[in-house]
């Protein structure tokens, strides 16, 4: 197996999948479209925003984005997702969270279209990972799987850490990995030494959005490394939660940052609007 487990390669080979079959679907007169809906003007959010778009015009799926101001209502987000419930020609609706404090996710999460919900936003298509029968999962550890299995890397029966436990990322790939035959680990601020469960492990996924903090401590020669964080330093440099350059020798696979389940993230959103414009037109 490569030690580096690029997610680049990953991201094209879905991106040629994708293109094959919305070439298939075109073809039929079905076109597959994705629209975002972003409150403000949040930088994670506008840079996820640039990424899903030019992966979109790769695999050649349209895109529309709603931006809304950040004041807006509950009452008049609500709305918005309800106009696209209805909207056709709309096959996924992304909506970029976090929301901000005056709109409670609770309660918009339930509004969503369940057959365009393809970054799992819904309490229904969640409940759907438990019960280990899902069209959409969000589509972060819907990457983090997609990596692990393109590179070969063998789950069932595997230990596996996941360190963190939101219900965006930890949570659901926890599921989704003992859906996959895993025996899962979930770690959490909370955790007491994880150094000693994450040594242990065949896998360890970090998902807390801590700088750096996965280190030799934490890593043997069997580990394979999946960094799903996301920081900043304070040059404005982007890390992973994993230190990299010290750990890189040590593990027998790692996902780099950037390069690796960022890069991927997006494609499954493709794949996912995908499979929801295919469901739509059954
Ligand atoms: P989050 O909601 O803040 O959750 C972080 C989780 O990590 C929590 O469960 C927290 O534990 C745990 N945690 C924090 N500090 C810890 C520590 N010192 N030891 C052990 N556990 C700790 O974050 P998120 O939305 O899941 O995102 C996590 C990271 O992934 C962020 O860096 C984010 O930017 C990144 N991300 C990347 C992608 C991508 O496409 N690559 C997508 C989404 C998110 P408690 O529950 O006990 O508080």
């Amino acid at each position: 197996m490569e030690k580096i487990l690029r997610g680049k390669t990953v991201a094209d080979k879905l991106t040629e999948e994708i293109k094959e079959k919305v070439s298939k679907l075109k073809s039929e007169g079905i076109s597959p479209k994705l629209v975002m809906v972003r409150v403000g003007d949040s930088e994670d959010d506008l840079s996820y925003q640039r990424a899903a778009i030019n992966r979109f015009i790769k695999c050649d799926i349209e895109t529309e984005v709603v931006e809304l101001d950040e004041n807006v209502t509950q009452e008049e987000y609500i709305n918005c997702i309800k106009k696209l419930n209805n909207e056709k020609s709309v096959n996924g609706i992304l909506c970029f969270r976090p929301l901000p404090k005056h709109i409670d996710e609770n309660i918009v999460s339930k509004e969503i279209d369940i057959e365009k919900d393809v970054d799992c936003f819904s309490p229904y298509n969640l409940t759907k990972i438990v019960m280990g029968d899902y069209d959409f999962a969000p589509c972060t550890p819907m990457a983090v799987v997609e990596i692990l299995k393109f590179y070969g890397v063998e789950l069932v029966g595997k230990n596996i850490s996941v360190i963190g436990r939101s219900l965006v990322v930890g949570k659901p790939l926890s599921l989704m990995l003992m859906n996959e035959n895993a025996t899962v680990t979930i770690c959490h601020s909370k955790t007491i030494d994880i150094p000693k469960i994450s040594k242990e492990s065949d896998v360890i996924v970090s998902c807390m959005g801590r700088l750096k903090m996965i280190d030799k401590k934490y890593v043997s020669e069997k580990s394979i490394v999946v960094d799903v964080g996301i920081n900043f330093d304070e040059e404005g440099n982007m890390f992973g939660d994993v230190d990299y350059n010290s750990v890189e020798d040590l593990v027998q696979g790692i996902t780099p940052v950037p390069g690796g389940v960022g890069s991927v993230t997006t494609s499954i959103l493709a794949k996912n609007t995908l499979r929801a414009c295919i469901n739509q037109n059954r």
